[in-house]
């Protein structure tokens, strides 16, 4: 019998198998394919150290109005699946007033503050420096009405949370990016920020690294928990059954499905995104978010990748990047962007809860069942951060955060 099992091997599920192992817990991850595949794989690499406040659901007429006639391209929804996500998105709607959105910022803008330095000694202790640029990235604007909301508003966390930036005319954007053939009104260059040109490899070698001190990496089916009589909790896996004391549930998107067996409703705001790579004559030092377009576009090992904004649809629905084909037409303003690498896009969930918190801790019902999901738009940024968190809770010490605003009884 192990101490813990971990399901799940995308960035929370290795950050905190990596938590215990260090603390000499036997430890099991368990996923059903490579760890770094899934989510952790696709997304834009940015841990974003100025996402000090959560992404909330927009609440003024001028945005609801663009979305409903979809001419956003920050969310696109498919009519039909709509009511399978109204208790979410009513419950985001409530989470995003004001007053609520200021007390939910404030708890994290706390865990965002240690995003770096936790990914920092397993970016060296796993060797891979070489993904990793400490030089931020940069939101370009492409009216001067644009570049005058940003700049205000990184003044504002500037002095609010100390967010590091510099706001750059259009002259010295170009002069920071050459390849650039449209430099709209300028950008902010947010300065703290890390980027991860392949952030799928930087989850593998976090596992690598696991497995290098001595953790146990399994192919299993999550679906297999159960709870034995003695109340220690069994997983089957193609090794056979493994046992263990503690489980900590960290499969990102697919957690709801899971623990709803064992009587837990956590409402999901599922956000789907794309991202395709493409080729490009000349390439970009730093991602670059286009503001106005709701994309990413990003310097990888593929070559350029945009990633897209939040699509709502079926969990099980075909992929439909309308989203990736606006982004597409944009970036073409900017960059001489070439074929795309891939024949179709990549496509993945954002599993964000409807509070904008991700879920740290024990579940309120069961003994040895914690959880770790639930990380939104930055779950690549904060998974090694919130996993220290969470075992630390494992251990009965004070969490180094205050971890009260995280715990998963909020939704019993
Ligand atoms: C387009 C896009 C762009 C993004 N950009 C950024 C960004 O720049 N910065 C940032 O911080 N975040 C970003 N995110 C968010 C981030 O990618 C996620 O929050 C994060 O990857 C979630 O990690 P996770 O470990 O919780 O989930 P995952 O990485 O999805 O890991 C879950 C794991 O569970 C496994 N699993 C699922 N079901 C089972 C089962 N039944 N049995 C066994 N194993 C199972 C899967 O195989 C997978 O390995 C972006 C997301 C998207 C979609």
């Amino acid at each position: 019998m192990t101490d813990v099992i971990v399901l799940g091997a995308g960035m929370a599920g290795v950050s905190i198998a990596l938590q215990l192992r260090k603390r000499g817990w036997s430890v099991a991850l368990v996923d059903r394919t490579e760890p770094g595949l899934e989510t952790s794989y696709g997304n834009a690499g940015i841990i974003q150290s100025e996402a000090v406040e959560p992404y909330a659901m927009p609440r003024d007429i001028a945005t609801l109005l663009s979305i409903a006639l979809g001419t956003s391209n920050a969310v696109h929804y498919r009519p039909l699946t709509l009511p399978q996500h109204l208790n979410s998105l009513l419950s985001y709607w409530w989470n995003s007033a004001p007053s609520r959105y200021q007390r939910i910022s404030a708890a994290y803008a706390t865990i965002i503050a240690q995003a770096t330095s936790e990914h920092a000694p397993l970016i060296a202790e796993a060797r891979m420096e070489h993904l990793v640029r400490r030089e931020g990235f940069r939101v370009l604007h492409r009216t001067q009405a644009a570049m005058d909301r940003g700049t205000a508003t990184a003044e504002r966390l500037k002095a609010e949370y100390g967010v590091a930036f510099k706001a750059l005319s259009p002259a010295e954007f170009a002069a920071a990016e050459p390849s650039l053939i449209g430099t709209g009104a300028g950008a902010i260059h947010w300065l703290a920020p890390w980027t991860v040109s392949d952030p799928g490899a930087l989850t593998a070698a976090y596992g690598k690294l696991f497995q290098q001190r001595g953790g146990q990496l399994v192919h299993g089916d999550a679906a297999s928990l159960e709870q034995i009589g003695s109340g220690a909790w069994r997983v089957t896996t193609d090794d056979g059954h493994l046992e263990a004391e503690h489980i900590v549930v960290a499969l990102g998107p697919w957690s709801p499905q899971i623990l709803a067996r064992f009587g837990y409703h956590f409402p999901m705001v599922r956000k789907r995104g794309y991202h395709r790579h493409y080729r490009v004559q000349g390439t970009l030092n730093l991602p670059i978010m286009d503001d106005a377009n709701s994309y990413v576009i990003a310097p990888m090992a593929k070559g350029l990748r945009i990633t897209t904004g939040a699509e709502l649809t079926g969990n099980e629905a075909l992929p439909m990047p309308v989203q990736l084909r606006r982004a597409e037409e944009a970036a073409a303003t900017i960059l001489k962007l070439g074929a795309p690498v891939e024949n179709r896009p990549w496509a993945g969930v954002r599993p964000c809860m409807p509070d904008m918190l991700p879920v740290v801790g024990a579940a309120p019902k069961h003994n040895g069942l914690w959880l770790h999901f639930g990380h939104g738009h930055q779950g690549f940024t904060l998974g090694p951060a919130t996993a220290r968190m969470l075992a630390e809770l494992m251990m009965g010490e004070k969490p180094y955060v205050e971890a009260t605003p995280f715990r998963p009884a909020r939704y019993a």
